[in-house]
């Protein structure tokens, strides 16, 4: 076993119950066309691999490649040596793909902000995250914790938390807490690409200055009486506004 990257947030699970509750979380078929992100030595994929035909693993750590090309039958995992952040999903994500990952905390975010446009293309994500990060994406508006990353995420999935994780199933045992989650794309919300980018950016923007009023925030892109015409109070805060309410905005401006 190779040292642990602390940079490349590298908590390996070796707990074998938690291994098969989440792979035995979802129905797997055999044709089903996985990608792992950050598979490390590839803890889920040696119980994932029998079941399938196809996984492709996307994994940062070139020392890691070595150990993954050794462990799995080249017809059926295809190993990438890449930073997720920055390689193509275009030449990656086909359809109707499941996605799986036990992520680097430190670029969870990140990740799966790079996902959201291929949404139509995938079939779900679960994903082993910081708890924090799972109980934000699952927020509802009016919580302290609901913000962008909820609103975006919602968007263009349903998100269920399925359980919480220990830190004891990893080696080394993170400082935080974990959970895993489910991502299960919606049907196209948007009525463009047009109105999807406006909608991302008025977010964006709404959350730049979370404490003040929405009016406030989005001065200059709405007017207080838009926003009365369109039944939101300009004086709310942007973290009250639903999913809807931003659709509407973005729909107006
Ligand atoms: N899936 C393994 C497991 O559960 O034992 C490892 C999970 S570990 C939390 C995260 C993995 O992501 C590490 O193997 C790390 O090297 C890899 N990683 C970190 N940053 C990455 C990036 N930008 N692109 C792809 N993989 C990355």
């Amino acid at each position: 076993m190779q040292k642990h990257k602390k940079n490349l947030g590298q908590h390996f699970l070796h707990d074998k119950n938690i291994i098969n509750k989440i792979i035995n979380s979802f129905e797997i078929s055999k044709n089903d066309l996985f990608l792992e992100i950050g598979p490390g030595e590839g803890a889920l994929t040696t119980s994932l691999v029998d079941k399938i035909q196809n996984i492709i693993l996307v994994e940062k750590d070139k020392d890691l490649i070595p150990i993954l090309a050794n462990k799995f039958d080249s017809k059926k995992v295809q190993v990438i040596n890449q930073d997720i952040l920055k390689c193509d999903l275009s030449n990656i994500i086909k359809s109707n793909m499941r996605v799986i990952g036990n992520l680097p905390y430190n670029i969870s975010t990140e990740i799966i902000f790079k996902l959201l446009p291929y949404s139509k293309n995938i079939k779900d994500l679960h994903f082993m995250l910081q708890k924090e990060v799972v109980d934000r994406i699952v927020a509802g508006p009016g919580t302290k914790i609901y913000g962008r990353l909820s609103i975006m995420t919602q968007a263009y999935f349903t998100v269920k938390k399925l359980f919480d994780i220990s830190p004891n199933v990893f080696i080394p045992k993170p400082k935080v807490d974990s959970a895993y989650i489910r991502l299960v794309p919606k049907s196209y919300i948007f009525d463009s690409t047009f109105h999807e980018n406006k909608f991302k950016s008025i977010v964006t923007l709404a959350f730049t200055a979370r404490r003040k009023m929405i009016k406030t925030s989005l001065r200059g892109t709405i007017s207080a009486q838009l926003l009365n015409n369109l039944s939101i109070d300009p004086s709310s805060r942007p973290e009250t506004l639903s999913i809807k309410n931003y659709m509407d905005i973005s729909k107006n401006v």
